[in-house]
């Protein structure tokens, strides 16, 4: 296959590269498109056909479900069932963070395929406030399934240059909407009873979160979502992660590049570094870090030592990121 990508941005191809998307999107094809948290891979959610080509294009093994993006608010109830007190509390969620980087884990209706949902009796719903994607899907007029744009395990994508990066030969459009704003993956929560239990964080805080319901703090242990897996969004080189900088010792003989979320002075012997926000601004630096990671990955360092950041707020949402990326095992898992 082919790979194109095509301007989203300028207002002279705009309405060409929205045409383009949808007409694919119609005939069972996947496109690549940005959303507000990180590029997705999009498929028709109620044609099984479509969907599997985005498991096939990814990599992704079938037991991992995939969100649903609706056009508008209408269809959360065509493909989730609202009913109790727990309803009450997602449709507020909804209302209050959508079009936004908020995922909701319903009970399903019938209508999404099978597939979407590996087997679950649950559907992951979401609406973006991406401006290209929504028109997209307003002209589409019916949900999509749409993953991160990356091979299965990998970074997420956050500009159209690293979907090329993963998927260039496997898919036949990537929608090229600039670097993303929020730079990591959506929140996903389920809301279970009087509680909000927090699947994968994000943009979305949990103290932004806590005003609609108790946080629940137990979990099932039981993976329901993928980003769930211990190890996820990998770069190819190893990663730790450093509590202390100070304190750091790296191998000999060994390259380190060096991830920090600020601009302050760091110890000297770090062949690469790569800093998240001048200013330890998190929103800056939640948006900066899978590209930073990605560069660190692509410059021949053998470590990438990150220095973590306080686990608090979006500081949360990037530690879980960086822990995720510490969990694999490095070089050799690419075997
Ligand atoms: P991504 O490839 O980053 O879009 O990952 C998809 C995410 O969707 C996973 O990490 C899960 O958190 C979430 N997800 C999808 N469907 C479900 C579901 N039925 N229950 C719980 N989480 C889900
Ligand atoms: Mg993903």
């Amino acid at each position: 296959v082919h790979t194109e990508v095509a301007d989203g941005q300028s207002p002279d191809n705009r309405a060409a590269t929205v045409a383009a998307a949808v007409a694919l999107l119609r005939a069972g094809e996947t496109v690549a498109l940005p959303t507000e948290t990180v590029y997705g891979l999009a498929a028709d959610a109620l044609n099984p056909d479509a969907v599997l080509k985005i498991f096939a294009a990814k990599e992704r093994p079938r037991f991992d479900p995939l969100i649903v993006h609706v056009p508008t608010f209408d269809w959360l109830r065509r493909v989730a069932r609202l009913n109790g007190e727990d309803s009450d509390i997602a449709s507020r969620l909804a209302e209050n963070f959508w079009p936004g980087p908020l995922t909701l884990v319903f009970p399903r209706t019938d209508l999404i395929a099978d597939v979407v949902t590996a087997g679950l009796d649950t559907v992951a719903v979401r609406m973006s406030a991406h401006p290209l994607f929504s028109d997209v899907l307003r002209a589409f007029a019916k949900p999509v399934a749409a993953p991160s744009a990356n091979r299965f395990g990998r970074i997420s994508p956050t500009a159209a240059a690293h979907v090329l990066d993963e998927l260039n030969g496997r898919i036949p459009l990537i929608v090229d909407g600039g670097p993303t704003t929020h730079g990591i993956e959506s929140t996903v929560v389920a809301v279970r009873g009087a509680n909000i239990e927090i699947l994968r964080p994000g943009p979305v805080t949990r103290s932004q979160l806590s005003v609609f319901a108790e946080i629940a703090t137990t979990s099932t242990g039981k993976i329901e979502a993928p980003g769930q897996l211990r190890s996820h969004y990998a770069p190819r080189t190893q990663v730790v992660v450093a509590e202390d900088l100070e304190e750091f010792v790296g191998p000999p003989n060994v390259r380190c590049g060096l991830l920090v979320s600020t601009g302050k002075t760091v110890p000297s012997g770090f062949a690469e570094i790569r800093r998240l926000s001048e200013t330890g601004d998190l929103r800056e630096a939640a948006s900066n870090l899978f590209r930073c990671l990605r560069e660190l990955d692509q410059s021949g360092v053998d470590l990438i030592v990150a220095e973590a950041v306080r686990d608090h707020g979006l500081g949360s949402a990037i530690m879980d990121r960086l822990r995720r990326a510490a969990a694999a095992a490095g070089p050799a898992r690419q075997s």
